[in-house]
């Protein structure tokens, strides 16, 4: 159904069920028992109650990635959980990402926050609002990820859903723009049962002892296209037919396992922005995968490697994102990656023949996953160079490969590497010497990058895997709705 007064439909995706068990031989048996348990207790608590999910994209970007495992393994523990995604106009989405860059401390694209900003956004959400209310019943759960769904708090708790908004985002800074993000956001959040984080550190100042406040830190699918195994073999055609590294053996293999167990090809290739050939299969490769949003510091990152690796190093650089007609609650991906280009013309030759920039195909968003996956495996080092981050999941998606990390000391990285012991953090991430003492070091000392990744594999292992992840959504929405006396549904 279109949405009155935008030619919008809200998009419901589809989820499959996928059974937690397959867990048991990474995590043991202990921590499966225990979400089961969860599940069982939270199935009978919920009766025929459904887990709605909203957020503002189906591909792209770190919560997209992360609902799809999640809301299958919940199905697969019996739990009906479903994913729809909020529609909006392009002034929708410049509003909500100035609030995204404001929870960095970042003025984005400088403009306003205003009566103007918060009517328009209010009423796109009112117009989702009259959808969901089509589907959501008295007693459903409704999980609002992100302050694109933050205005949707009201409408969903009036219907008598248990309103839960999740935050994957937040600062290390408090300054006036982080102010001035959740002002415009704080009254729509005041009648949510429950309010999420990723770390303690996100949890904003006004909410300091409000028993509503919940961290729970992400986590990533160890055998979705994006972390599963893949033989070097495969490493090697995937990267070589997508035009990333010189195609060796043309009829080597390209396939993955998609999540519903039916095997995948890799089949488009990579938009590439490269002077000269692919380098070769023994080339080292230094990899960063993001969206080409500015706080990932793509630019910085390949003029650090111009200055300080170049020279003294046979490496190559590859800066990998999506398509940036494929994201589509991210406006400012065309316009960072037109100024990436424009720095990549301007680096000397010598440099300019050992970047790349890479345009991933989004039509098939397994197929994109296996490409990150082999970028992943195949870099001699991951890097991610962010200026501030919610978490770093493409962080937690190196660690798991035991490939060895160089990441900005920023934001949830913090929690994912210990410096020195599970990879190498950037005290500065401007400072471009620190970067290239740090990735010369990774490159020339193979003993180091063995011992890291393999303690980094560990850490993900013990710490961000969805098992753990799973239990604690469970317990937290068996707790809500235990205390959730029944009461009739208000109309809105
Ligand atoms: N990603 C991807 N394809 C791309 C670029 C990024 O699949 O072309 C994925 C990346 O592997 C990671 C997610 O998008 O799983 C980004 O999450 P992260 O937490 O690193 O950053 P966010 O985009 O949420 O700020």
């Amino acid at each position: 159904m279109p949405l009155a007064g935008y030619d919008l439909a809200m998009q419901q995706v589809p989820v499959q069920a996928l059974a937690p068990d397959r867990f048991r031989p990474l995590v043991g048996a202990q921590p499966v028992a225990r979400l089961d348990q969860a599940a069982r207790t939270l199935k009978e608590l919920l009766g025929p109650a459904r887990v709605w999910n909203v957020n503002s994209t189906a591909t792209g970007g770190g919560v997209a990635e992360m609902l799809q495992p999640l809301l299958a393994y919940a199905r697969g523990g019996g739990i009906d959980a479903r994913w729809l995604v909020v529609e909006g106009d392009a002034e929708f989405f410049r509003i909500t990402k100035r609030l995204h860059n404001g929870f960095h401390g970042e003025a984005g694209d400088g403009g306003p926050l205003g009566p103007a900003e918060r009517e328009h956004y209010g009423e796109v959400l009112r117009t989702n609002a009259g959808e969901l209310a089509a589907s959501v019943e008295r007693g459903d759960i409704v999980l609002l990820h992100d302050p694109q769904t933050a205005g949707l708090v009201p409408a969903m708790a009036a219907a008598g859903a248990v309103t839960i908004w999740r935050s994957h985002i937040g600062s290390d800074r408090d300054n006036d723009l982080v102010e001035r993000s959740w002002s415009f956001l704080q009254a729509y959040l005041s009648e949510a049962a429950a309010l999420v984080f990723s770390r303690p550190a996100y949890v904003p100042h006004w909410l300091d002892g409000d028993p509503r406040v919940h961290v729970i830190a992400p986590s990533i699918d160890p055998f979705s296209a994006k972390n599963q195994d893949l033989s070097p073999a495969t490493v090697r055609s995937v990267l070589g037919h997508t035009g990333i590294i010189r195609a060796e053996d043309r009829s080597g293999p390209l396939t993955f396992v998609r999540r519903d167990g039916s095997p995948g090809d890799v089949d488009h290739r990579a938009d590439i922005v490269r002077a000269g050939p692919a380098p070769g299969p023994e080339v080292p490769l230094v990899v960063q995968v993001s969206r080409w949003d500015r706080l990932k510091d793509m630019q910085g990152l390949m003029e650090g490697f111009a200055e300080q690796v170049v020279t003294g190093s046979r490496a190559h650089l590859v800066l990998a994102g999506p398509n940036v007609t494929g994201v589509a609650d991210d406006p400012e991906g065309v316009d960072v990656l037109r100024r990436c280009v424009d720095a990549w013309r301007e680096l000397p030759d010598g440099a300019r023949a050992r970047v790349q920039l890479v345009c991933l195909p989004m039509a098939d968003i397994e197929e994109n996953a296996a490409i990150v996956n082999a970028l992943q495996r195949h870099a001699t080092v991951v890097v991610q160079k962010s200026l501030a981050e919610g978490f770093g999941l493409t962080v937690a998606e190196a660690m798991w490969k035991a490939t060895p990390v160089v990441a900005s000391a920023v934001g949830g990285i913090l929690d994912q590497i210990v410096d020195g012991e599970h990879g190498l953090l950037l005290q500065d991430p401007g400072d471009h010497e620190e970067l290239g003492r740090s990735l010369r070091r990774l490159l020339d000392d193979p003993a180091t990058s063995e011992r890291l990744g393999a303690a980094a594999r560990r850490r993900v292992t013990e710490r961000f895997l969805a098992t753990r992840h799973l239990t604690q959504y469970a317990d937290l929405i068996a707790a809500l709705v235990d205390r959730t006396p029944p009461s009739p549904a208000k109309s809105f």
